[in-house]
């Protein structure tokens, strides 16, 4: 893959920056991203960041590689704190955890203002984003779910709020926007995931009982009951 050929996951990502952006995509890796992005004409000018040293240097060789030295600027340093206030409109963060991608927004968060989007694809537990999102005055404006190599990609986008947004532990849990679609790549994702806490809930029930196995099975039987209710 190379920047001009971009995977379907990050091009979907892609598609959510606004034309004449300046993006900055934390965690670059090989800077694909915002190089597709300035080739594509859709960000004026990027920073990619990377904390460690392989994707860095590796990130360094793509935009030079490209001719892109003038409009990509390539930064060392662990998430958000590689950007100055007021830098950048758009932040992108692909290709993690969700709890790793909320640390990152938590831990950056003196560098929010001025940002007018987040774009954020977790690889997993997209729930912990969305926490993050509610708890920050940050409001989900679209959400996608698609699949490739065998492997199911949730992108949340949102924008600054005015006010707290409260949303339901369903929504926090489906996305809100992603449960009224009810895809066909959203039903299969929630279908292996009920099937998989059906098989925990069984472990659990032979299991010694005790208050902790109690809680989760509990924990379980909410969310299969949320799930069972939005596949139906
Ligand atoms: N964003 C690219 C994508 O979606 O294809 C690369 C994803 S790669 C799996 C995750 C990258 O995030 C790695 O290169 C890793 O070094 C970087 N990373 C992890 N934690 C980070 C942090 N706190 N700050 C910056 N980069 C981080």
């Amino acid at each position: 893959m190379n920047s001009n050929q971009l995977s379907k996951r990050l091009t979907a990502v892609a598609s959510f920056v606004p034309k004449g952006s300046v993006t900055a995509d934390i965690g670059s890796d090989h800077a694909y991203l915002p190089c597709y992005l300035i080739h594509k004409k859709i960000a004026v000018s990027a920073i990619a960041g990377e904390v460690a040293e392989g994707p860095f240097q590796s990130a360094l060789k793509q935009v030079e590689d490209d001719g892109l030295k003038q409009v990509i600027n390539v930064r060392k340093g662990s998430g958000l704190s590689v950007l100055n206030i007021g830098e950048v409109d758009v932040v992108t963060i692909a290709g993690m955890g969700g709890p790793l991608i909320s640390q990152i927004l938590e831990d950056g968060k003196s560098k929010l203002p001025g940002v007018q989007r987040l774009i954020l694809q977790p690889n997993i537990s997209a729930i912990s984003i969305r926490d993050w999102l509610t708890r920050n005055q940050w409001k989900l404006i679209a959400e996608e779910i698609l699949e490739e190599d065998g492997k199911v990609y949730e992108i949340l986008v949102a924008e600054p709020s005015e006010r707290l947004i409260e949303l339901t532990y369903a929504d926090r849990l489906l996305g809100p926007f992603l449960a009224k679609e009810n895809s066909a790549v959203f039903q299969q994702k929630w279908n292996e995931e009920y099937k998989q806490w059906e098989r925990i809930l069984r472990q659990l029930t032979q299991a010694e009982p005790s208050e902790i196995i109690e809680a989760k099975k509990e924990e379980l039987r909410e969310k299969m009951t949320i799930v069972k209710e939005a596949l139906r």
